[in-house]
């Protein structure tokens, strides 16, 4: 069995406050389970235990339970008739792989009670400046908007390009410090993925609608290049999708409560 040390440095490491408490309860209940497991006749033993663990766990959490911060996990792509870039092989576009991606980190999002996620897959307008628009009166209509990140993968006609990176409008430097998070926690999980880093965007280039037409602070990911054979080969992986949508529940979760 692990030692709580050991899962510390490893899931523990970049949450802070609120987050790592409730990491810490979520840990401590499974190894409870784990360790009563071979041993039945102190299941009312464990079963106090975890009750009272569970009471501790909703204390802690009830403060926030109401003013959860909301984080809006936006598909990008998901305006009628565009389904973004597909992969070098033509099997997948970025709006199918998005939303896959999007599910994941919306389930652990909820599931760690932490903000209230929200998922947008279906956007209104016909062109994209209309679907922005349709984006920006959706977010405005909820409350406590913590960040808007939409979801994206790079393509470019030059297929050597590869990596990852985020962007975020320049002069945001809430932004900035998101774009880095979301970065480094890349770094971390894909250390061989080339990493580009984070992107400031300027008016009139790639995403500046998004970034800049929209109150709360938002974020472009593009996790790597669906051009490229190997960033493709990487991540059509099942273990490696969900390893990105862990990537970005962390961040976020660092990013929105740190
Ligand atoms: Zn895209």
């Amino acid at each position: 069995m692990q030692t709580l040390t050991t899962i510390a440095k490893e899931a523990l490491l970049p949450l802070t406050g609120l987050a790592k408490t409730m990491a810490i309860y979520r840990i401590l209940s499974k190894q409870i389970e784990k360790l009563y497991e071979n041993y039945p006749a102190l299941h009312t033993h464990r079963d106090v235990t975890l009750h009272l663990l569970e009471k501790a766990q909703e204390q802690e959490g009830s403060t926030s339970s109401e003013g959860l911060p909301t984080v809006v996990i936006a598909v990008g792509h998901s305006r009628k008739h565009d389904e973004g870039a597909t992969t070098w092989d033509g099997s997948t576009s970025e709006h199918g792989f998005n939303l896959k991606i999007a599910t994941q980190v919306c389930e652990l999002l909820e599931q760690s009670g932490l903000v209230k996620p929200v998922l947008l897959s279906k956007y209104g307008g016909k062109t994209y400046s209309q679907a922005i628009k349709w984006l920006s009166d959706k977010v405005n209509s909820l409350s406590d908007v913590a960040l808007v990140a939409e979801l994206h993968f790079n393509s470019s006609s030059n297929n050597k390009a590869t990596g990852h990176e985020f962007l975020y409008w320049h002069s945001s430097s809430k932004g900035a410090a998101i774009a880095q998070t979301f970065s480094a926690k890349m770094c971390e999980t894909f250390p061989k993925l080339q990493d580009r880093g984070a992107k400031p965007i300027k008016k009139g280039e790639r995403g500046s609608l998004f970034l800049r037409k929209l109150a709360p602070v938002c974020l472009l990911c593009e996790p790597f290049f669906g051009s490229n054979l190997s960033d493709w080969n990487t991540f059509k992986d099942q273990k490696a999708q969900r390893e990105l949508a862990t990537s970005y529940f962390e961040a976020i979760i660092e990013s929105v409560l740190s």
